[in-house]
């Protein structure tokens, strides 16, 4: 409805700047609504009605900013109203001026989130109950062309399937990473993992291609989604076909055990492929791959977010990696700048940045020397994440540093 609702709409067609919406119901955030110009969060206030939280002037680039709450509770029906009276105040007063400073998170920056509340409000006051507010009808004449599978009633458990996890611990050690629980019974969401070891992060050939619709025709209702992870998702497999899934992913090189850890890493195309790239992010993110091409310690190491960006636009969104590398430019020398601490969905936050900027070739023991440093201070089971937060991200940096001058030192006495 958004879509139908935005295109050709006049406030679209003289916006400062491009203009981004993500929206998510389910309760952690999938769509990264905090890093939108518009974020809205679907769910039900106190009295079991359906609204949105509405989150403005998130985004990453050159000024990286955490989206900030406007409105806890907006009513279903009254969105389109509520996002047309934003797009107005930032029609009215979003910069023109400055290419760099024309995004909504600059004028809600410069304005104060407060007051830009207070004008979206005010705005809103004219525009409530209006021409754009949704009816059942509108939204049940969409729906309708959105077809979910008719998933017959299945029992929660079967058989085969339990034996096949009891007897082969590769296809167990996938359904543990790579499948999600279902909302139905008997069902599994499926991600086919894009980040084979030794293959640039995301990449997937026109032959994986053929694979994977032939899964989805055969095993999941014809239905394929891409996630921001640079993943695949079949969302609705019966649990009784997972192993054949698995065998037949497995097979096309799609099956990596690896989602959420180290090697999940999110990258752009970099220099070997972007014309505004300050340095390429493939090759790093494969030297990581290759420097931790281990499985069992890469389970040891536990949930982790990499994300690379070959230059400050972010497309690899590292600014909200657990550990985040950037691509910089250093009189025409390629070097990477690492933050930690960043996260995306409901708790999204800016990394750090550990210091001065490494070159390639140092990349990989980089972030051994911050894994390292994780492994020694965690308590059990804590992710990376959650002990970058207790304990700051102060040593980590004096680990990589002294690990980094320890490696020179070694480099020049040799060299001597
Ligand atoms: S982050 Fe930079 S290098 Fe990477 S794809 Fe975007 S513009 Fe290109």
């Amino acid at each position: 409805m958004i879509r139908q609702w935005s295109t050709l709409h006049p406030e679209f067609s003289f916006l400062p700047r491009k203009f981004k919406i993500a929206i998510t119901g389910a309760p952690n955030d999938r769509a990264a609504v905090k890093i939108h110009d518009i974020g809205l969060r679907m769910h039900r206030n106190a009295a079991g009605e359906i609204g949105f939280e509405v989150i403005v002037g998130g985004g990453l680039g050159r000024t990286p900013i955490i989206g900030e709450e406007i409105s806890a509770f907006v009513p279903w029906r009254q969105i389109l109203n509520y996002c047309e009276a934003i797009l107005r105040v930032y029609n009215l007063y979003g910069r023109r001026d400055n290419a760099y400073k024309a995004r909504i998170k600059i004028l809600v920056k410069a304005l104060g989130v407060a007051e830009f509340t207070r004008q979206v409000e005010a705005e809103f006051a004219h525009l409530k109950d209006g021409p754009s507010t949704l009816t059942e009808a509108e939204v049940a004449r969409v729906a309708g062309r959105f077809d979910d599978p008719v998933l017959a009633p299945l029992p929660p458990t079967d058989a085969a399937h339990e034996a096949h996890l009891a007897a082969d611990k590769a296809f167990a050690a996938w359904v543990r990473r790579n499948v999600r629980a279902h909302k139905v019974a008997g069902y599994a969401s499926v991600v086919l993992s894009l980040k084979k070891h030794g293959v640039a992060p995301g990449d997937v050939s026109a032959d994986q291609f053929e694979r994977v619709a032939e899964l989805a025709d055969d095993f999941a209702f014809g239905e394929i989604r891409s996630t921001h992870e640079q993943n695949l998702v079949l969302p609705s497999v019966r649990v009784a076909d997972l192993h054949t899934v698995w065998q037949r992913a497995r097979a096309a090189g799609l099956a990596t055990p690896n989602i959420g850890l180290l090697t999940d890493i999110i990258s752009c195309p970099g220099g070997d492929f972007c014309t505004l790239a300050n340095a390429k992010s493939i090759p790093i993110a494969n030297a990581i791959q290759d420097r931790f091409d281990d499985l069992d310690y890469l389970y040891d190491i536990g949930e982790i977010e990499l994300n690379i960006s070959g230059c400050m636009n972010a497309c690899g969104h590292h600014h909200v990696g657990h550990i985040g590398i950037l691509g910089v430019d250093k009189n025409g020398e390629e070097f990477y700048q690492v933050t930690i601490g960043g996260t995306q969905g409901n708790h999204a936050a800016l990394g750090k940045v550990i210091g001065p900027s490494f070159a390639a070739a140092e990349m990989p023991d980089v972030i051994t020397s911050l894994i390292n440093n994780f492994i020694d201070n965690r308590h059990e089971d804590e992710r990376f994440i959650d002990t970058v937060r207790r304990i700051g991200i102060d040593s980590f940096k004096t680990r990589v540093y002294a690990e980094r001058a320890a490696r020179l030192g070694a480099r020049e006495t040799a060299n001597v």
